[in-house]
This record gives C-alpha cells, sequence and structure tokens, in this order.
C-alpha cells in the first residue's frame, strides 16, 4: 500500500484547517520540544505562526534517554497545546508512546507522531491505523528506507492512509553530530512511494547554530514538509534547549526557507 506500485500519484495529507501535506505548500511544523506550560505554547504557538509556520508541535509523552528526565505533562499539556493551536487557527501535533496514548491524542491532536523509538512498535504503529487522525512516523535511528516502508505499511494496512514519513537523522560512526541527517533517504522515498516526506533537522543535526543551514538543505532535497524546534529561552527549556532555535533566529530561518523553495 505504502508503493509506488500500488499508487502513482502522490498522497495528500488533509490535515484540519486546509492544511495538507504532500501538495504545493512546504510546511514547517515548529514549537517546543516538550509542552512545558500553557504561557509556552501560547507563545511560541505566536512566534511560529507570525512566522510563517502552519504546525504547531509540542510533545506532552516524551522519550526521554533517561528516567529521571523531565518525561512531559501528560493530558494537561495537551490541554494546553489545543487551547493555543484553538487560539491561532492552528493544527497541532504530538507523540504517542503507548496504544492508550494514541487514543488520547486522538481527541486532542490533528496529526499522530509515532517517534523514532517506537518505529517499530509494532502494536503501537496498528493502533494508529485503527484511528482517523493523520500519522506522522518517524525513522527509527538504526532502521532502513524500506523498515521505515515496512513500518508504515501496518499503518495503512489497517485502514488510515493518510500517513507521513519522516527522516529525522540516524545512528552512524559520526560523533560530532547528534545524529547523522540522511538527506539520501528523500530521493529515494520518493521513487519507492507516494507518501509525503517530513524532515527533522532539529534532531537530525542537534546543534543549534546548523539546524538552519540543514533546514534549507531539507527542503532543497525536496522535503514536504520540516520539524523545527523552537523555544523562547532554549537556555531553560526541560528538553532539547541545545537544539532548538531562539525567535529571532527562527523568524530569519523562515525567510530563507521562502527563497530557497522559491529557487528550486
Ligand atoms: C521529538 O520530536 O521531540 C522526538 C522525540 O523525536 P524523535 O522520535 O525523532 O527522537
Ligand atoms: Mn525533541
Amino acid at each position: 500500500l505504502a508503493s509506488r506500485e500500488f499508487k502513482r500519484e502522490n498522497t495528500v495529507v488533509k490535515v484540519s484547517r486546509n492544511v495538507d501535506i504532500g501538495g504545493k505548500k512546504i510546511h514547517v511544523m515548529a514549537g517546543p520540544c516538550a509542552i512545558e506550560s500553557r504561557d509556552l505554547m501560547n507563545d511560541t504557538g505566536k512566534i511560529v505562526k507570525e512566522a510563517g509556520g502552519t504546525i504547531l508541535r509540542g510533545g506532552a509523552f516524551k522519550p526521554r534517554s533517561s528516567p529521571y528526565a523531565f518525561q512531559g505533562l501528560g493530558e494537561e499539556g495537551l490541554k494546553y497545546m489545543e487551547e493555543a493551536g484553538e487560539k491561532l487557527h492552528m493544527p497541532t501535533i504530538s507523540e504517542a508512546m503507548t496504544v492508550e496514548q494514541v487514543e488520547l491524542l486522538s481527541k486532542y491532536c490533528d496529526i499522530i507522531q509515532i517517534g523514532a523509538r517506537n518505529m517499530q512498535n509494532y502494536d503501537l504503529l496498528k493502533a494508529a491505523g485503527r484511528q482517523k487522525k493523520p500519522v506522522l512516523l518517524k525513522r527509527g535511528m538504526a532502521a532502513t528506507v524500506k523498515e521505515l516502508l515496512l513500518s508504515a505499511e501496518y499503518i495503512l494496512s489497517q485502514g488510515n492512509y493518510d500517513v507521513i514519513l519522516c527522516e529525522r537523522g540516524i545512528r552512524t560512526f559520526e560523533d560530532s553530530t547528534r545524529f547523522t541527517m540522511d538527506l539520501n533517504a528523500v530521493p529515494v522515498l520518493k521513487k519507492f512511494s507516494h507518501l509525503p516526506v517530513v524532515l527533522d533537522p532539529s534532531h537530525g543535526i542537534g546543534i543549534r547554530e546548523h539546524v538552519g543551514t540543514m533546514a534549507k538543505a531539507c527542503i532543497a532535497v525536496g522535503a514536504d514538509g520540516i520539524i523545527i524546534e523552537v523555544h523562547p529561552r532554549p537556555e531553560e527549556a526541560l528538553s532539547d534547549g541545545p537544539q532548538s532555535l531562539m525567535p529571532e533566529q527562527f523568524r530569519r530561518l523562515m525567510e530563507d526557507l521562502d527563497l530557497v523553495a522559491k529557487a528550486v
């Protein structure tokens, strides 16, 4: 179902509020790594919207490497993001790590994210496929492009055809960046599959000063959308501060991305 042989034309995933992913417009999904408070979602949402971002992101359930790190606000956080999305007329995206969270998120958010660490959590994929909201499926950090497509197949085979693929960097021997952004995946995915492809340069490189450069490369290589982490005070962020853009950097980047998009 995910393959180009099955469907020749590109899939356009319809999200709420007239946002289409996989169409002409390149969508920028931006916001903090984690939903930390009501104010953070309202303030960051406003920054994202004013700069031209179209989808508000924020994690309520965070897959942290350490069990002692901030794990997210859970349902309370989802309420804050839903509120901000309503006020700003922006669709929202957040990650589900369990089957129960899929059900909860489908009530509060417009897109359900399956994170890199859960790309091969097959029960979770099936649960995402049983509900109606679009699903953004992130590539596992040690998964091949073919494995990503097979995981997408799990969602599609349950009857949910609104799947967005996401490259977010893989693990290689290189340790001067957080992950290695596999830009090669884009032309390959586009050849093998009709599904839209979103890229996440924030997690891909993991270093604030380089996120913008890689974001431009993502547009040039043919992304249907990108994910950017933004925080009004990254030094205080409870998660992924070192890769979160400051508001002014985000504004400038959005102008540059427009120029790149026009050139390609
Ligand atoms: C995130 O989007 O904040 C996140 C945890 O992503 P990933 O699953 O790619 O690490
Ligand atoms: Mn993050």
